[in-house]
């Protein structure tokens, strides 16, 4: 249970659990189990080729909670080799997977399905095999997975939200991080009652002529495993464009009147993000919010949302310093993650504060953009009531660990830290921006975003991002004051050898900018020990006064 809350964790909803001043969320470290390693390695078979694209099609029924299709799986060959590696849950059946009409043999451990073709896939050869599945799949968690409900008023409602859990708990694919197809066609077919709204462009939407419609959707872009999503309900749609950005709304019938005000924050939102972080990064397929049964989730161009119609998160103050109820948190959080998260992902999901992180420092930027810097600044700090600093945020690679949720305050936090430390807004805004575009549709380990920062800024930050992402604690101002000279000394206690920042001290309003680094070093300051103040709302660290 407690392996299985902890992969919830990156599902933002999962924080519910862990409300905080709560006991520690971290789990006992063991070593990694065979299905960690299966699921979060990138071996050998996964590494000999390169996703082009998926083809996936489906039919979904909602009674039976049965879910049935193919995967036209096409991809390159890296190396010559005669396996690949590919994933579907245990508890659903593999029907065949053939290659042309060639049925190819396949052996399954856990979650994954390993294929073996009968001759050797040479180098550079585009192959495409067809993977037939069927089955009951799970519903895990209160979010995960893949679940069938009903709507308040008794129809049926399919929703997917498989992150953390993966995508291959109702559909076979490559079931990692970082290799995503360029794009993506999906194939839904469900009763005729009901509509999907899924990602991507809506090409076609045809009657079976046996009770089911089959919905075809167009994705133009990479897209990660966990953002395709199915919504199957009984939808209302409304619509809006912000230029030639098409945004669709999908709701229950019941909650039109409140979704038409509510959505109305995701104009806003969007203005402030391309502002921000440049365009919005998947104008081909459009926006879309949809109301679901959960709180809500980042699906790429298919933004789900259940935060009840009310500002704050769940209808709470989510950071608890007044901010949070002038905002709905979900439509904000998990559109963020069009630009993090979904365009820019994170390679492995040891570096998921590329995604949360971000999210969550996004949710800053819009405050600041929207309500102004003083609500920002309370904002960002209402998360310090989160952090935990129990253990470092980007955790070990390659075997399926995802981070604490320290990703997200911390993460968010962090960002704020660097801004002061970058201390010239309109670089940092600059910077954010460019570094948004420049890593567009990638998927990146945190070395790579650290190369980027210090090549833009020309600073050497590496001991910085070290410190907050890669250890517990926080940085450490030391402070000894000498009374009878009227001066201070100052330095850095950090694990990170090295570690140098810069920091604003003194008095309020008229801050003095001192760099300490991890020796001692001394300044004037005429301030008695209590009137000397450090800027802890613009630097995330602890300090100790001698
Ligand atoms: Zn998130």
């Amino acid at each position: 249970m407690e392996q299985i809350l902890r992969k919830l964790v990156c599902v933002l909803l999962a924080s519910l659990a862990y409300p905080s001043g709560g006991v520690s969320q971290q789990p006992p470290q063991t070593a990694p189990t065979r299905a960690d390693i299966l699921r979060g390695e990138y071996g050998p078979y996964r590494a000999n080729n390169d996703l082009i694209s998926y083809d996936l099609d489906v039919r979904v029924d909602p009674e039976k909670k049965f879910i049935s299709g193919k995967n036209t799986i096409r991809f390159r060959m890296l190396n010559d080799a005669t396996r690949i590696h590919l994933d579907l849950f245990a508890n659903l059946n593999v029907d065949k997977i053939l290659q042309g009409s060639t049925a190819l043999k396949y052996t399954r451990e856990l979650n994954t399905v390993f294929i073996d073709f009968p001759a050797q896939l040479k180098k550079n050869s585009v192959r495409v095999i067809d993977f037939y599945y069927s089955g009951s799949p799970q519903e895990t968690g209160r979010f995960g997975g893949i679940s069938f409900k009903k709507d308040p008023a008794g129809r049926p409602w399919v929703t997917t939200a498989c992150q953390g859990i993966g995508a291959s708990i109702w559909w076979p694919n490559k079931d990692q991080q970082r290799d995503e197809v360029e794009n993506m066609r999906l194939h839904v077919a469900i009763p005729s009652t009901l509509t999907d709204v899924s990602n991507g462009r809506l090409d076609a939407k045809t009657d079976l002529g046996d009770g089911y419609t089959r919905y075809d959707w167009s994705i133009h872009y990479p897209i990660n495993n966990y953002c395709v999503s199915l919504n199957i309900g009984s939808y209302q749609h409304f619509s809006d464009r912000l230029g030639d950005l098409t945004l669709d709304f999908y709701c229950l019938p019941e909650n039109l009147d409140k979704a038409r005000r509510q959505f109305a924050q995701a104009k806003p939102m969007i203005e402030a993000f391309q502002k921000y972080f440049g365009e919005y990064p998947f104008k081909r397929d459009g926006y879309k919010l949809i109301e679901v049964p959960y709180s809500g989730m980042e699906h790429q161009s298919a933004v789900t949302y259940g935060n009840r119609f009310a500002n704050g998160y769940l209808e709470r103050d989510w950071t608890g310093v007044g901010v949070s109820l002038k905002f709905d948190f979900i439509i904000i959080h998990e559109s963020a993650h069009e630009w993090f998260g979904n365009s820019i992902t994170a390679s492995d999901v040891s570096d998921e504060w590329i995604h949360e992180g971000w999210a969550t420092y996004a949710e800053c930027v819009y405050v600041e953009a929207l309500f102004g810097t003083d609500d920002a600044i309370r904002y960002v700090n209402g998360y310090k009531s989160k952090v935990r600093n129990q253990q470092p945020i980007i955790t070990t690679r390659g075997v399926n660990k995802s981070p604490s949720q320290d990703m997200y305050f911390k993460g968010a936090l962090f960002l704020n830290t660097l801004r002061s430390v970058i201390n010239d807004d309109s670089k940092w805004w600059k910077l954010l921006r460019s570094y948004s575009m420049h890593f567009r549709y990638q998927n990146i380990a945190t070395a790579d975003l650290v190369k980027y920062f210090n090549v833009q800024t020309g600073l050497n930050l590496t001991p910085i991002f070290d410190q907050y992402l890669r250890q517990a604690e926080l940085p450490v101002l030391e402070l000894q004051f000498r009374q009878n000279d009227g001066t201070v000394s100052y330095r850095w206690k950090t694990v990170v050898k090295d570690f140098a920042m810069p920091v604003k001290v003194g008095r309020r309003n008229d801050w003095q900018l001192v760099k300490p680094t991890t020796e001692w070093q001394t300044m004037k300051s005429g301030l008695q020990r209590d009137e000397f103040d450090v800027a802890t709302d613009r630097y995330y660290i602890e300090v100790v006064k001698n």
